[in-house]
């Protein structure tokens, strides 16, 4: 095995990431497997240095339309996880070892976000729920306004807000969708 999971052509030769971190590459299409083992050793070298804070960059380059698919490690397929709302930017993971390879540039553009200490949170189900979980809300809030119009969107949000905060909230809501509040029935 050894062979690039995107190329199956040439073999992966050592290369070292910010100096201790060692890595694999594929001197053809450029793109590094990590495996899970070496990335733990590696965070543990920066236990005490101070983390900065991360730097959300969406407008990072897409991931190229290559697809990795075999662990060169265990041979495996690889899972393609997302890892920023609406941005089309892939890791692809072995499921198996939890090893992670990295296209040409996405190492750099995670580095960029000052994500590259956090990798092995984009997989978790945390992680993948919240980001879907903001695809969803920002798809809803693009329905709102498109229906509503910004104005009126901005307006029925502070209403929203209001009543769902007042003590008497259901009530006064209760007298807002009643058609006929002051007839006696
Ligand atoms: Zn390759
Ligand atoms: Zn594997």
């Amino acid at each position: 095995m050894n062979k690039c999971p995107v190329c199956k052509k040439a073999t992966l030769k050592q290369v070292f990431l910010e100096s201790e971190l060692p890595t694999r590459q594929c001197g053809d299409c450029g793109g590094i497997w990590i495996s899970a083992n070496d990335y733990l050793v590696w965070l543990k070298t920066l236990e005490n240095e101070p983390q900065q804070e991360p730097v959300i960059n969406t407008q990072i380059p897409q991931t190229d339309s290559q697809v990795a698919t075999i662990c060169p490690d265990c041979g495996r397929f690889l899972r393609r996880y997302r890892i920023w709302p609406h941005v089309e930017f892939h890791l692809d993971r072995c499921e198996t070892c939890n090893g992670i390879w990295f296209d040409r540039h996405e190492w750099d553009a995670v580095k960029g976000m000052n994500l590259h200490h956090q990798v092995n949170a984009f997989f978790t189900r945390v992680w993948q729920d919240k980001l879907k979980e903001k695809e969803v809300r920002d798809r809803l809030e693009q329905m709102y306004v498109e229906r509503f119009g910004v104005e009126d969107y901005g307006r029925v949000q502070e209403i929203r807000h209001w009543l769902q905060n007042h003590p008497k909230g259901h009530y006064l809501l209760a007298f807002l969708t009643d058609k006929e509040p002051y007839r006696i029935r």
